[in-house]
C-alpha cells in the first residue's frame, strides 16, 4: 500500500558500478530498478561506469515512474530527488548529479544530497530491528566501523588503504577470475583443506588490505587457490570482527549491523554472529538486496532528510568523491 500522507522520494544511486534508482515512502520501497555496469575484462573503469550509467538513467528513471504509475503515483507525489553525492568514483557521481538536478528542475521539488555510506546504515536500520548498532560497512570501495554518537556517525576504525571488496576483486582477477571476484572467492573457500599464513593487518582500531591482497596473490605460486582463497577470508574478517567487536566493547552498544556488497559473504556473517552471541548481543543483517549498492537506500535517507528540511541549491549538489560519514550532522536521529 502506498501511504498517502508521508513524504514520497525519489533517490539515485550511482557511486560505482550499480545505477539504481527507487522511490520510497516511510513504509516501504515502492518501486526500484537497476542497471549494473559488468566490465568486460578487468575491473571497473572510472569513465566507462559513468558511460554505461548514461546510457541507462533514462530507461531507468523511465522504468520506475512507469511502474509507480503502475501503483497509482504520478509525478506530482514526488516530494524530493534524493542522489548520492558521494564517496564514489568521480565521473559516476558527475552523472548522477546531473540526473538528480534534471529532475529537481522539471518536477520543481528540492535536491537532496545523500551520504552513501550512511545511506547503508539508515536502510539496514528501516530494514532491521536494529536501533543504534555497531556497524561494519564492507564494500568495493569502503570499510568502516561506525556508530552514532553525538550527532554524527563516527568513525571508530576504517581501512587505511583500498576497501575489502576491491582488495578481493584484485586478487581475483591476478588469479584469472571474472568481476566481482567476493562470490566467488567464498565460493571457492568451501572446497580449502588447508590454511596458509597470510599478513594479519591491524593498527590501532585501523586495518589495511593492500598487503594482505598481495601476500595472497604471492601465495598462489606455492599452494592451491582454494586454499589461498579460504586463508584470505579468513584473516580479512578476523581483522573486521576485531575492530567491530573492540568499537562494542568501548561503546558499550548492545547490537551490530553489517551492511556493503561484502556483507553477502556466508563467513564473514557467521564470524560476526559467533562474536555477537558470545558477548550476549543482537546481530542484525539486512535482506541481501538491501546490503549492496541500492537506490532505495538512498531514497529513504532522503526521506529522513527531507523530515528535517536538509535540502541543497544546485550550486551546492557538486559530486564529493571523499565525502566522509563523519561529515555529515545526523539531525533525524531517533535512537
Ligand atoms: P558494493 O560496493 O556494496 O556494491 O559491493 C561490491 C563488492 O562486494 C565487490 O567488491 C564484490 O566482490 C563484493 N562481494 C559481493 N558478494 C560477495 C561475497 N559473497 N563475498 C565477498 N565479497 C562479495
Ligand atoms: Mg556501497
Amino acid at each position: 500500500m502506498v501511504s498517502n500522507s508521508g513524504p514520497i522520494i525519489l533517490g539515485i544511486e550511482g557511486t560505482a558500478w550499480n545505477l539504481s534508482a527507487a522511490i520510497v515512502d516511510e513504509n516501504d520501497v515502492i518501486v526500484e530498478s537497476t542497471a549494473t555496469y559488468k566490465p568486460p575484462v578487468g575491473g571497473i573503469h572510472p569513465r566507462e561506469a559513468s558511460q554505461h550509467h548514461a546510457d541507462h538513467l533514462g530507461p531507468v528513471i523511465t522504468k520506475i515512474l512507469s511502474d509507480a504509475h503502475d501503483r497509482g503515483l504520478t509525478t506530482s507525489d514526488i516530494d524530493a530527488i534524493a542522489f548520492s553525492q558521494g564517496p564514489g568514483l568521480g565521473p559516476c557521481l558527475r552523472t548522477v548529479a546531473t540526473a538528480a538536478r534534471a529532475l529537481s528542475l522539471s518536477l520543481n521539488v528540492p535536491l537532496i544530497g545523500v551520504n552513501h555510506c550512511i545511506a547503508h546504515i539508515e536502510v539496514g536500520r528501516w530494514k532491521t530491528d536494529a536501533m543504534d548498532p555497531v556497524v561494519l560497512y564492507v564494500s568495493g570501495a569502503n570499510s568502516q566501523v561506525l556508530a552514532y554518537r553525538k550527532e554524527r556517525y563516527r568513525v571508530f576504525g576504517e581501512t587505511l588503504d583500498i576497501g575489502i571488496g576491491n582488495a578481493f576483486d584484485k586478487f581475483a582477477r591476478g588469479a584469472g577470475l571474472q568481476h566481482p571476484g567476493g562470490p566467488k572467492i567464498e565460493e571457492l573457500a568451501r572446497s580449502a583443506t588447508s590454511y596458509v599464513p597470510l599478513p594479519y593487518i591491524v593498527k590501532g582500531m585501523d586495518f589495511s588490505f593492500s598487503g594482505l591482497s598481495t601476500a595472497a596473490s604471492v601465495a598462489l605460486q606455492t599452494s592451491l587457490l582454494e586454499d589461498v582463497c579460504f586463508s584470505l577470508q579468513e584473516n580479512a574478517f578476523a581483522m573486521l570482527v576485531e575492530v567491530t567487536e573492540r568499537a562494542v566493547a568501548h561503546t558499550g552498544k548492545d547490537e551490530v549491523l553489517l551492511g556493503g556488497g561484502v556483507g553477502a559473504n556466508q563467513r564473514l556473517q557467521e564470524m560476526l554472529d559467533i562474536m555477537c552471541n558470545e558477548r550476549g548481543i543482537r546481530f542484525h543483517v539486512p535482506e541481501r538486496r538491501f546490503m549492496g549498492d541500492n537506490g532505495s537506500m538512498i531514497a529513504y535517507l532522503g526521506l529522513l532528510m527531507y523530515r528535517q528540511n536538509t535540502f541543497i541549491s544546485i550550486k551546492e549538489s557538486y559530486a564529493m568523491p571523499n565525502y566522509r560519514p563523519d561529515d555529515t550532522p545526523v539531525t533525524w536521529w531517533q535512537g
